[in-house]
This record gives C-alpha cells, structure tokens and sequence, in this order.
C-alpha cells in the first residue's frame, strides 16, 4: 500500500525550501494578481480515495486546462468528424504560435494550442443552444458541483489584450475552418479559459479521462475511445513545447495553463492537480512540474 499523504508531505516539505519559483504570467493582465507563493496538491484515486496538501482548495484561473474539456464536449456532441478541421501532431512550438496554423490549409497542428482550441470553440458555438452556459454545465456536471464559474475579470482581461487570438481567429476564419463570427468564438474561447477552479475540483472534472468516459458520477460521458484519445493528445501535445519533457520527467498525460495548474493523470488508477502559480521559460508550472516529478518517481506509477 502506498503511502499517499506522506508523499504528498514530502513534496510540499521540499518545494517550500525553493527560492526559485518562476514567474507568474502577466500577460492576461488580470492573472498577475495571485500570490506567487501558493501551492497545493489534490490526489483523487479511482477507488474513491483522496488526499490533498496545501491551498488544494483555493481557486484560481484553469486557463489551457479547459482546453481538454472543450475538446471532450466537442468530441461527444460530433464525434469523429472534428479531426477534418484540426490535427493531433504535437507542435513544438510555444502555445500562441501562429505559424502553427499550417497556411496552406488553416488547420490546427492540435487541439491543445490555442488555434485548435479556437476551432473546437467555434464547434461548440455551432452545436450548442446556449454555448457558455452549457459548457459551464457539462464541467459542472462532470464534478458534480454548481459552485463552479467562470471569472468574468479574467475573460474581459483577456479579451482587451488578446491580440494574438484575434489574430489566430481572423487567419483561420480566412482559411474557411471558422463558422461563426470571430468576435462570438472569441467570446467562448476567452470565458472558458477563465473557468476558476480549485485542484479539487479539477481532479473530479478529469476523472472522466482515467476511468474509460465514465465521470465521478458514474454518468459515461465519453466512450472508452474519446477517453482513450483525448489522453493520448495530452501526453503528445499538453505541456507546449515541453511535452517531451514532461513525459520524460512524469510519465502521465496532463495538462498544463498559464495560471500554474497541472492535470495529470494514469488511466485506471489516479487523477492528480497541481498548482504552483510561477511558470518556467516555457509558459509550465515550475514547480508544479517538480511536485509530479517527485509523485511518480516516489510512488513508481506512471505510464511507463
Ligand atoms: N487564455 C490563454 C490564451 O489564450 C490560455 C493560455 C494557456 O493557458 O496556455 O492566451
């Protein structure tokens, strides 16, 4: 039997003692009010089980995260058909990256950057009745809890200084692989990146994704495939251009955002959050990545 807690202990011990704790992302202007000192874990085993240490509880800005939860919406509402608008190579390259638009066809290298996110935003305007109404629901649904929002600060902070998503939106919509108007994409684009969450929350939203498309509830969401893709594209294309990495260091599929979370996950066993708000050069959790490093080496689990 593992013991959990005292991993999770020996993580906070040793990343409390780091000077170094990165640098909190400024450019969503509204983002750069968030103590750089916060930190905390939550572990939600598939079992039920769950453990948790420092500020697991204090909500902050998902940002990327709901990148993954967008895409799963979108995946269980049109199925297969969404892969004839974007790819799922990895990029390499950082998330705003323009040229990852391949020019020739305007569709996205992944899901997971933001010109593939924007595309999957512009499904779910297309399909949904009331779309950021009912994406709150679907994560509401997922953890089974209605006391999630989204932060509306935040998505009025991006959205006035969100020149190069109005740029990505603008060259896919010239390409033909938008359906609906930049300015309403862009709307649903920027309040599901505002979605506030706690790492609690956050490991019963992926719990979906480790145990096969059924969510907390039991409820299946997606089917044993969707939960099956979605992982293998955050493995291949969650962590930027950190992606190899992060599985060279983890060894789990995740997801990072620029407000310093991290999902992970190892399918059939464990969800795990982290945040740790100071980022690395490549836009990751400093030392949100290092508390995962440290769970999988000191537990022995990951996907490998
Ligand atoms: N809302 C952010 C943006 O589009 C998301 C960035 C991120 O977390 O990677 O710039």
């Amino acid at each position: 039997m593992i013991d959990y807690q005292g991993i999770l202990n020996n993580i906070y011990q040793t990343v409390i003692l780091e000077k170094d704790k990165g640098e909190i992302a400024t450019y969503i202007p509204e983002l750069a009010n968030v103590d750089k000192n916060a930190f905390g874990i939550h572990l939600h085993l598939i079992s039920g089980e769950t453990f948790s240490v420092g500020d697991s509880e204090k909500k902050f800005s998902i940002q990327s995260i709901s990148k993954v939860l967008s895409l799963a919406l979108a995946m269980s509402k049109v199925g297969s058909d969404i892969w004839n608008r974007l790819d799922v190579e990895p990029s390499g390259n950082p998330f705003n990256h323009l040229s990852l638009l391949e020019l020739e066809e305007g569709i996205p290298r992944n899901p997971l950057i933001n010109s593939g996110a924007i595309v999957i935003a512009d499904v779910l305007v297309s399909v949904l009745d009331n779309p950021k109404e009912d994406f709150l629901n679907f994560v509401r649904d997922l953890t089974g809890d209605s006391s999630i929002d989204y932060d509306l600060k935040v998505a009025y902070s991006e959205k006035i200084t969100g020149y190069r998503n109005y740029a990505a939106a603008n060259l896919l919509k010239s390409f033909n692989n938008l359906e609906n108007e930049v300015d309403d994409v862009l709307d649903f684009y920027f309040h599901q990146c505002s979605l506030n969450m706690t790492c609690a929350q956050l490991t019963k939203a992926f719990f979906v994704f480790a145990n096969k498309g059924k969510c907390l509830l039991e409820k299946t969401r997606l089917t044993k495939s969707q939960a099956k893709r979605i992982s293998a594209i955050m493995l291949t294309c969650g962590f930027y251009d950190e992606a190899g990495e992060f599985a060279f260091e983890v060894g789990l599929p995740g997801k990072s955002g620029v407000g310093g979370g991290i999902v992970a996950l190892l399918p059939n066993e464990f969800v795990i959050s982290v945040w740790a708000p100071g980022l690395n050069e490549r836009g990751n959790s400093k030392l949100g990545m290092q508390a995962l490093e440290q769970f999988t080496t000191e537990t022995n689990q990951s996907i490998f």
